[in-house]
C-alpha cells in the first residue's frame, strides 16, 4: 500500500519561489567587483533569476545543457543559480584559480554552451575561448556598456544586456528530482579532474540537513556571510539554506582580505560565516594588532582542511565565537559530518570539551560512515583504530561525469581517500589524507597532529609536514615552516617545541623555513608541489 500524501519534485526553482513568498523583503548584500555595495532582496533574487531562464530559452539551450560560471561570490551568480538549474539546465561553477589550461579542459569535458564570468577573469575568457568551440554564448556580469568592445571574444554580451530585455514572469518547469542540476569538478591533484553532478533531490535534501541546529544552525534571523566561495562545491550548499530559511545573504566579492570580510562584516551585523582556515588566518591577522571585535558574529563554520586548534582557541577565547569544525568533499555535495556537542558534553570542563571540538564531527543524518582496515573489515568506533573512511548516503556521488574512472563505490560506499577514526559517540576524526600519511618503521605519523602543533607556536603562520624517505624507517616526517611577519624561530627551538606534546617517535626529524607553502586552487596546502620543491632535500 503506498501512503496518500501529495507527490512534489524536490527543485531548485522551489526554494528559490518560497524565499520570494515568504522572506521577499529578506536583504542580500554584495561586494561588486567594481568595489561599491549592492544591496537588493530575495524577491528581486527571484525576478531577475526568471529572466535568466527566459534568457536560455531565448537562446534556445535545452533541458540538462551546461550553463558555466567563473564568479565571485555576488547576486547576480546567486540568481544563475536559481535561473539556471530552476529552468532545468545544469549550473557548471568553475574554479578561476586554475591554470587557463584547466579551465578550458574542464569547459570542453563539461561541453559548457554558456560561459558567465565577472570582469575579473576577462583574462581568462580571452586566453580559452578560441579552444571552446562548443560555447556558444559568453556573458560578462556588468552593467551594460561595460563589455570591452575589443575583448576579442565572440558572442559576448553584459549580463544585463542579457537578461534585462527579458519577460519578469516565468512558469518553472516540473521534471524528475533525479534530473541533473549543477556540477564541480574536483581539484584533481592526481590525474585529471572528475566532475561530481548533483540532483535537484540531492540539493534540496543536503540544504535541509546544512540548515539543521547541529549543522549550520541556519534561520530567518541570521546575516550569513560565505567566504567559501560558489565556485567551490556551490559555497558549502549557503546558497540553497538561505533561500530555504529566509536568512540574510552578504557576499564579499573579489575582497577576501581580513580588513575588507571584517569590515562587511561588521557592517552588514554578520552572525555566521563560513570558510576555510587560510581565509580565517588573514581575519585573526586583521583583527589581532588593532584589537578588533566582532560585534554581531556568533558563529563560524571551518572545513576544507583541517582547522588548527590554535585557530578554534582563538576564535572561542579571543573573540567569543563558537568554530564549528566541519568535513566533506565535493563528492559529498559536500557536507559529511560537523562538530558540535552532545547534552552529556555540556557538564564537561572547557578543556575536556575542546578536545572534542577538534575533531571533524558526527555525521549528519543522511551520512552514513564507516572505517575500514587494509583487510577490508571495519574497524571499531574506539576512537583509536583508525582506518580507511568510508560513506553512502543520498547526497554522495554514485559514479562521476560520463562515468569518468570508472565504478568509484566498494560494495556501495564510497571511499573518500581520508584516514580516520571515530569514537564511541561517533564523532570522528580525520588523521591524514592517505596519500599523505607518514609510514615510519611500520607506524603512521598524522601529518595532521605535526602540523597542529607548529601552527600553535607563536612564531608560526603555516606549517606543511610531509614524509621525506628513510634508509631505515621507511619514511620520516619533516615539517615545513613560514614564518610569521617579523617573527624569529630557529630550528632548534621548534623542534624542542614538540616535547611532550607527541611520542618521541613521532618528532619531526627537522625543520625547513620556506617563503611560502604552495596552496591549491581551493585554498588547500599542495603537498605534491611542496614535495617537489624539496626534491633535493636529505634528511639530516
Ligand atoms: P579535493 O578532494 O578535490 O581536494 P575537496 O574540497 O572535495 O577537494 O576536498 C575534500 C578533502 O578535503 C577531504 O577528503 C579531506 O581530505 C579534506 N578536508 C575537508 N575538510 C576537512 C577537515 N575539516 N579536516 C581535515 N581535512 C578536511
Amino acid at each position: 500500500m503506498l501512503g496518500l500524501m501529495q507527490s512534489q519534485p524536490l527543485s531548485i526553482s522551489s526554494l528559490i519561489e518560497f524565499a520570494e513568498r515568504h522572506h521577499g523583503a529578506g536583504e542580500i548584500v554584495s561586494r561588486r567587483v567594481e568595489g561599491d555595495i549592492h544591496r537588493y532582496t530575495w524577491r528581486d533574487v527571484a525576478r531577475r533569476a526568471r529572466q535568466v531562464a527566459r534568457a536560455l530559452d531565448a537562446g534556445s539551450f535545452l533541458f540538462s545543457d551546461r550553463i558555466a560560471t567563473l564568479a565571485w561570490n555576488g547576486y547576480r551568480h546567486l540568481e544563475l543559480y536559481f535561473g539556471v538549474s530552476g529552468s532545468g539546465r545544469v549550473l557548471h561553477t568553475i574554479n578561476p584559480r586554475l591554470h587557463p589550461d584547466q579551465v578550458a579542459w574542464i569547459a570542453n569535458h563539461a561541453e559548457d554552451q554558456v560561459l558567465c564570468f565577472d570582469a575579473t577573469f576577462l583574462p581568462i575568457v580571452q586566453a580559452i575561448h578560441a579552444r571552446c568551440p562548443g560555447i556558444r554564448q559568453y556573458v560578462m556580469l556588468c552593467d551594460p556598456g561595460k563589455v570591452p568592445a575589443d575583448s576579442g571574444i565572440p558572442n559576448l554580451v553584459s549580463y544585463e544586456d542579457w537578461i534585462g530585455g527579458q519577460p519578469t514572469d516565468y512558469e518553472w518547469p516540473s521534471f524528475d528530482e533525479n534530473s541533473a542540476s549543477s556540477m564541480c569538478y574536483t581539484s584533481g591533484t592526481t590525474g585529471n579532474p572528475k566532475a561530481a553532478l548533483y540532483s535537484h533531490r540531492s540539493t534540496i535534501l543536503h540544504a535541509y540537513a546544512a540548515a539543521l541546529p547541529d549543522v549550520m544552525a541556519l534561520s530567518a534571523r541570521d546575516s550569513v556571510l560565505p567566504v567559501v566561495p560558489m565556485f567551490h562545491v556551490n559555497a558549502w550548499g549557503i546558497p540553497y539554506s538561505a533561500a530555504l530559511t529566509g536568512c540574510k545573504l552578504v557576499f564579499p566579492g573579489p575582497a577576501l582580505d581580513g580588513k575588507s570580510v571584517y569590515e562587511l562584516m561588521e557592517s552588514e551585523k554578520v552572525t555566521f560565516a563560513a570558510g576555510v582556515p587560510t581565509v580565517w588566518q588573514m581575519l585573526l591577522g586583521h583583527l589581532k594588532p588593532g584589537n578588533l571585535r566582532f560585534s554581531t558574529l556568533k558563529r563560524t563554520v571551518i572545513g576544507g582542511s583541517a582547522c588548527p586548534p590554535a585557530m578554534i582557541h582563538a576564535f572561542s577565547e579571543d573573540y567569543g565565537v563558537d568554530v564549528l569544525h566541519a568535513w566533506g568533499m565535493t563528492e559529498m555535495s559536500p557536507l559529511g559530518t560537523l562538530c558540535t556537542l552532545k547534552n552529556k558534553h555540556l557538564a564537561m570542563s572547557p578543556d575536556e570539551q575542546m578536545k572534542i571540538r577538534l575533531k571533524q564531527g558526527r555525521a549528519i543524518y543522511g551520512v552514513d560512515m564507516k572505517i575500514v582496515g587494509d583487510d577490508g573489515q571495519e574497524k571499531p568506533w574506539d576512537g583509536k583504530a583508525y582506518g580507511d573512511l568510508y560513506v553512502k548516503g543520498p547526497w554522495i556521488v554514485r559514479e562521476y561525469f560520463k562515468g569518468e574512472g570508472g565504478n568509484p563505490l566498494v560494495d556501495g560506499w564510497f571511499p573518500t581517500g581520508d584516514v580516520a577514526t571515530i569514537d564511541e559517540d561517533g564523532y570522528m576524526q580525520i588523521t591524514d589524507r592517505s596519500k599523505d600519511v607518514i609510514k615510519s618503521g611500520g607506524e603512521w605519523i598524522s601529518s595532521i597532529d605535526i602540523e597542529n602543533i607548529a601552527m600553535a607556536h607563536p612564531a608560526v603562520q603555516m606549517a606543511a609536514c610531509v614524509g621525506m624517505p628513510h634508509p631505515k624507517w621507511d619514511e620520516r616526517p619533516i615539517v615545513a615552516v613560514v614564518k610569521k611577519p617579523g617573527a624569529e624561530v630557529t630550528r632548534e627551538e621548534l623542534l624542542k617545541f614538540y616535547e611532550g606534546k607527541i611520542a618521541k617517535w613521532q618528532v619531526p626529524d627537522d625543520v625547513v623555513f620556506v617563503d611560502a607553502i604552495p596552496l591549491g586552487a581551493t585554498g588547500k596546502m599542495l603537498k605534491t608541489r611542496l614535495r617537489e620543491m624539496l626534491k633535493d632535500y636529505r634528511l639530516p
